[in-house]
């Protein structure tokens, strides 16, 4: 197997850096075990290509979005006809009026949507209607889930130890930048996930100041962690019984585990949600849907690019794309040939190698046991330096997986040889591990 050079993309940051912080468009790019990111030119279905011409089958998938794989068709033709017509009006469109009429058709919670940009907007918008409409201000979020960058989405995620996150009855908030305000987490609640009686607990003893529960209905960021059986009906159940809303932030999950997300997947309907990456197919953009009720209580959904008819066409071109017969299922398919691949692998090399998929979304890991219910766990038996290793190997070769966390993406674009291309490498790549050259 050849071992891919990437001296173009060196060159390509060193240029960058004297005018770029960090050289990267966001920090999420920085790479975790070299130094400097590898910089692309074009991607093409499941495939991605470098600046010295090096083909990438990539999982990263632009952190999510890619669903349909780059350059998918049909959004293309959509956004190029919409380009045609202009980018940008600041008013309402008829194509307007047919995506809100469509996510209400198809995403259970929907009776009414507004748009954002982004998921770090959504789930702001989301937060402040739940407060409006309760009158209550607290929030709970739980340990290792993201919501965007804001002050006060970025609490308790990226603890390096179980110790950093104190006792389990009464966790510490975690603020993770510089220039975040402490008082962002006042309002907040943090509690493991997965541990219904835990917050049903809370919910009795604050539900009064309890605006809402916001929770990733499948732990994804530090994941994907499933929800215990009934563990989402529990919550659905308590939120109810104490007044609480609950919000599903399917940033993530949304259009990857089913066309009407989580909440359709798992069937527990959620007061809003929240939708951003998939939904347009790398074009920003982002709906908050919920209860009329909820919607309607008076937040203005402000914004100059809310709405704005590309990421419109990009988005019904994708849930056009979507709503074709077997597109779930052949992601089910190839999600089901890795993980059986990934298990034989793990099998011949005597490594507590570990995948774990729900739809599109897989987690790779190293030293995970099958039993992880919360991010504690995921702390404790994670190995992540012999992931890192591994992702490593696996981009020389020509497989690009995310550094960081280990949550990969299928696209409807990825084929079965993309699979079995990838579990070669991944054979090779874990064979050097074993012989020390890794
Ligand atoms: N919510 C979840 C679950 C996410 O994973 C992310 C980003 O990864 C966000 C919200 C924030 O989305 P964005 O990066 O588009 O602001």
């Amino acid at each position: 197997m050849r071992r891919y050079q990437t001296e173009g993309s060196r060159r390509l940051h060193q240029q960058t850096v004297p005018y770029l912080l960090d050289g990267v468009g966001s920090s999420f790019h920085v790479s975790s075990y070299r130094d400097y990111p590898v910089a692309m030119t074009h991607g093409k279905g499941s495939k991605l290509y470098d600046v010295d011409g090096n083909e990438y089958i990539d999982y990263v998938l632009g952190f999510g979005p890619m669903l349909l794989g780059y350059c998918p068709p049909a959004v293309d033709r959509a956004v190029a006809e919409q380009l045609r017509r202009g980018s940008h009006f600041s008013a309402p469109t008829e194509d307007l009026k047919r995506l809100s009429q469509r996510l209400v058709e198809i995403i259970p919670s929907a009776e009414l949507v507004a748009y954002q940009n982004s998921g770090t907007e959504v789930v702001m918008y989301a937060l402040r209607l739940a407060r409006a409409y309760t009158g209550k201000y607290k929030i709970v979020k739980f340990e290792g889930q993201y919501h965007g960058w804001s002050d006060e989405e970025k609490v308790s995620i990226d603890a390096s130890c179980v110790e950093e996150l104190g006792d389990r009855e009464n966790p510490r908030k975690i603020l993770h930048t510089k220039g975040q305000r402490l008082s962002s987490a006042e309002d907040l609640i943090v509690l493991p996930w997965n541990d219904l009686p835990a917050l049903e607990r809370t919910l009795a003893a604050r539900g009064g100041e309890i605006a809402a529960v916001l929770m990733e209905p499948c732990m994804c960021d530090s994941g994907p962690i499933l929800p215990k059986p009934g563990y989402l009906e529990g919550v659905r159940e308590v939120t109810r019984k104490y007044g609480v809303l609950l919000i599903f932030d399917e940033v993530i999950t949304g259009f990857r585990l089913a066309l009407g997300g989580a909440q359709a997947y798992y069937g527990v309907t959620p007061d809003l949600s929240t939708f951003a990456k998939a939904i347009a197919s790398g074009y920003p953009f982002g709906a908050v849907v919920g209860r009329r009720e909820v919607m309607a209580c008076g937040v203005p959904a402000s914004g100059t690019f809310n709405g704005n008819p590309i990421g419109v066409a990009a988005a019904l071109a994708t849930i056009e794309t979507l709503s074709q017969p077997g597109v779930y299922a052949h992601l089910e398919g190839l999600a089901q040939q890795l993980e059986t691949g990934f298990r034989a692998l793990a099998r011949k090399y005597h490594r507590p190698l570990y995948l774990r998929h729900v739809g599109s979304i897989f987690i790779l890991y190293f030293g995970f046991a099958e039993d992880v219910e919360d991010f504690r766990d995921w702390l404790t038996q994670a190995d992540l330096a012999s992931y890192t290793r591994f992702v490593a190997g696996c981009e020389e070769y020509g497989v690009r997986f995310t550094d960081r966390r280990g949550r990969e993406y299928l696209s409807v674009a990825h084929t079965q040889e993309d699979i079995r291309r990838t579990l070669a490498v991944a054979d090779q790549v874990l064979g050097e591990m074993e012989r020390g050259e890794r």
